[in-house]
């Protein structure tokens, strides 16, 4: 069985994570690389990456590989697209839906209504845009060899409400780099250490500053998947921080929050979020913070820009190892010092402080398989405000693009601004 199942407990384990008899004909991350996903000192590089998923594109009718375009040095860019057989067969259609109501001016209620009933909630997924915060490149195997191979509640219904988009890596080139520089120190003083040269060919950790002007292809290649070629309503963007703090972060938010922003994304945010921390917390993984560090202010990096086309914009960071080597945090080296949490104590967004001990590259791969996990729930819970029992999810998405269409054409926007709303006349439609 697969290690994940072995450790989740609780209402965490009654409800996921479970195997079944498809399992005996898709194979296990393990099985291909020769170690369980999050072993000590063991990494999968991109081009073992890239062949799993390519197994479980062949042996999966849940799981759609497509090349989404090319790095800089030429390697492919992957995006696993994981749903139910059904969806994955009318994948064209659903993407056809979904481009439509991205741009509903002109459609009638009615229309928006079948189409919102008719579609899915397309969820975007990406990992290890930050080469060095590696975890996320090994996690997107297992959670994709878990979602096709899944028979248990809730990942059938996500499966069947949802389309996930998974790319295991957005800057493959720099995956790559860091692991061959991983195994080559491996075993000296130097295992565990940066490289002395950037990890994206240009940008370096600057590659996440990009998504304003798009100068780089990877940027590209996403924001063709975001914006013209399949319309996510929710996108999660999974990084790694500081060894020292909390073990994750997850939304909501810091302050400041971008103020031309409508509301809802922040409460909507605020909801995954939430769902996150709740899940992890039930499952016994303590450190877990909102409300740090991290703002919603800045419009450089892969999902924060989707806030502002109305997307459910999430991130999670969780605490480092070096690259796969586990690292022992003593209680007297836990620090805060930054926003939301001045010092290393309990509070009312970091209820459960980790106390320090040793941390595992496996750790953040089980703390990023439950938040990531949970996300896909969140995205199909059942419509209670539509007559359709459409997903609130998409409706709201759909509203707040009528809404910003109508106010840019009656009303300048004004800082603090959603005037509309605050007197009542809350969409548009
Ligand atoms: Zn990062």
């Amino acid at each position: 069985m697969n290690r994940v199942p072995v450790l989740l407990a609780g209402i965490v384990l009654l409800a996921c994570f479970c195997p079944t008899a498809f399992a005996a004909t898709i194979p296990k991350p393990e099985e291909f690389l020769g170690f369980e996903v999050g072993t000590d000192r063991r990494l999968a590089d991109y081009d073992q990456i890239s062949a799993y998923f390519h197994i479980l594109d062949d042996a999966s009718d849940r799981l759609e590989l497509l090349d989404i375009g090319d790095s800089v040095e030429g390697r492919d860019l992957w995006l696993a697209v994981i749903s139910s057989p059904e969806n994955l067969a009318d994948a064209a259609r659903y993407r056809e839906i979904a481009r439509k109501l991205a741009d509903p001016r002109g459609l009638s209620s009615e229309e928006i209504d079948t189409l919102v009933a008719e579609g899915k909630t397309i969820v975007l997924i990406t990992c290890n845009i930050h080469s060095t915060e590696i975890a996320s490149s090994q996690m997107a195997m297992e959670l994709a060899w878990y979602m096709t191979v899944t028979d248990e509640e809730p990942w059938t219904r996500v499966l069947d409400n949802v389309i996930l988009l998974l790319a295991p890596s957005i800057n493959p080139d720099g995956q790559q780099m860091v692991v061959d520089w991983y195994r080559k120190h491996l075993g000296t003083e130097y295992e565990g250490g940066r490289m002395p040269w950037l990890y994206h060919h240009y940008a370096g950790h600057d590659n996440n500053r990009d998504w304003f002007m798009l100068n780089l292809p990877e940027t590209r290649a996403v924001n063709r998947v975001l914006y013209h070629d399949w319309f996510p309503q929710v996108y999660l963007d999974i990084h790694q921080m500081g060894r020292t703090g909390p073990r994750m972060f997850v939304p909501p938010f810091q302050d400041p929050i971008g103020v031309n922003i409508h509301p809802l994304i922040w409460r909507l945010t605020d909801l995954f979020g939430t769902e996150m921390a709740v899940r992890l917390q039930e499952d016994g993984r303590r450190g877990v913070i909102d409300g740090f560090a991290y703002d919603g202010y800045w419009p450089g990096g892969t999902m924060n820009t989707a806030w502002w086309k109305n997307v459910v914009g999430l991130l999670t960071e969780s605490a480092s190892v070096r690259m796969a080597t586990p690292v022992r945090i003593e209680e007297n080296e836990l620090r805060g010092g930054r926003k939301g949490l001045p010092e290393y104590r309990k509070q009312v967004n970091f209820p459960d402080p980790w106390p320090g001990g040793w941390w595992h590259l496996r750790d953040i791969v089980d703390y990023q398989m439950i938040s990531t996990g949970w996300v896909g729930n969140s995205s199909c819970v059942p419509g209670d405000h539509s007559p359709t029992g459409a997903s609130p999810i998409t409706l709201n998405y759909v509203n707040l693009r009528l809404f910003y269409a109508k106010s840019a054409r009656t009303a300048p926007q004004r800082e603090g601004g959603h005037e509309q709303d605050q007197q009542g006349q809350a969409w548009a439609r």
